[in-house]
């Protein structure tokens, strides 16, 4: 019998800004952007601008799971296509404690003079709801954890069929945290971790929100986790700074995320 389907494809890695450079077309210049198959279902992680990569149809409506509000994590939805298409349905699930508070949060960006409209009143069926600390999405059970990030981001755990993807972007490593954050990636089939900087690096950017490579390979083996994929890359890191630092590291369980980038669970 073949096994369900529960595959995540990177379209788009780098944190922080997009970046097009002959340099960085390998690991991608397009923002944070995470497209989950699971069974029926369509999930995106973040909205950066590699959801502009994102295909448009599918069997059920997609949600687009936000972290948090940062601009290099919602810069493709104004521009992703479905959103226009008359009737079609996409939900938006916004960190916020209620339906109203997420539309809000959304439409402090997506509204003029920031831009022409806000996303629900494209042609499109556009539902804006929270993300709260645990519901499904059809199959799928989600879960969330406030990670430490300036203005906070949220990590998101996917379950199905047995299977648990963890997405713990824009995070910066403090031992309460990292505490929570080991028991709820516990046995992880993939965990996908910002790992923007190396050990070297860090101490000029404490306070900047983000992790090192070094503390993802912690943490994976840590809570048991069967493989790790480094993200959020820096717009300063080129291909060549991550094809080295990928090759230091050495191990066939982890990696630097590519865009276009495909892995099973
Ligand atoms: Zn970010
Ligand atoms: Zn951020």
């Amino acid at each position: 019998m073949n096994e369900p389907l529960f595959r995540l494809t990177v379209l788009g890695t780098r944190g922080s800004m997009a970046i097009c450079k002959k340099s960085h077309s390998l690991f991608g210049g397009d923002t944070s952007c995470y497209y989950v198959q699971a069974g029926e279902e369509s999930l995106f992680l973040d909205g950066g601008s590699g959801l502009l990569c994102a295909p448009t149809e599918f069997s059920r409506p997609p949600v687009i799971l936000l972290t948090h509000l940062h601009l290099d994590h919602l810069l493709g939805l104004g521009m992703y296509p479905r959103l226009s298409r008359r009737g079609e349905q996409t939900q938006i699930f916004v960190p916020a404690p209620d339906e109203e508070g997420a539309l809000s949060a959304l439409d402090r960006l997506y509204r003029p003079p920031y831009w022409p409209l806000s996303l629900t009143a494209y042609a499109g069926d556009v539902r804006v709801k929270p993300l709260l600390p645990s519901f499904s999405v059809g199959v799928v059970q989600v879960q969330t954890l406030e990670g430490n990030h300036p203005g906070g981001c949220t990590v998101i755990r996917l379950q199905y069929a047995g299977k648990t993807l963890v997405y713990a972007t824009d995070y910066e490593r403090d031992e309460p945290s990292f505490t929570s954050l080991i028991g709820f990636a516990k046995g992880a089939d993939l965990l996908l971790y910002d790992g923007q900087y190396v050990k070297e690096e860090l101490p000029a950017k404490r306070g900047f929100g983000h992790s090192t490579a070094e503390d993802g390979i912690e943490l994976m083996e840590r809570c048991g986790a069967k493989r790790l994929l480094i993200v959020h890359h820096d717009p300063g890191s080129t291909d060549e700074m991550l094809l080295e630092r990928e090759a230091r590291i050495h191990r066939p369980d982890v990696h630097y995320a590519r865009a276009g980038g495909v892995f099973d669970l």
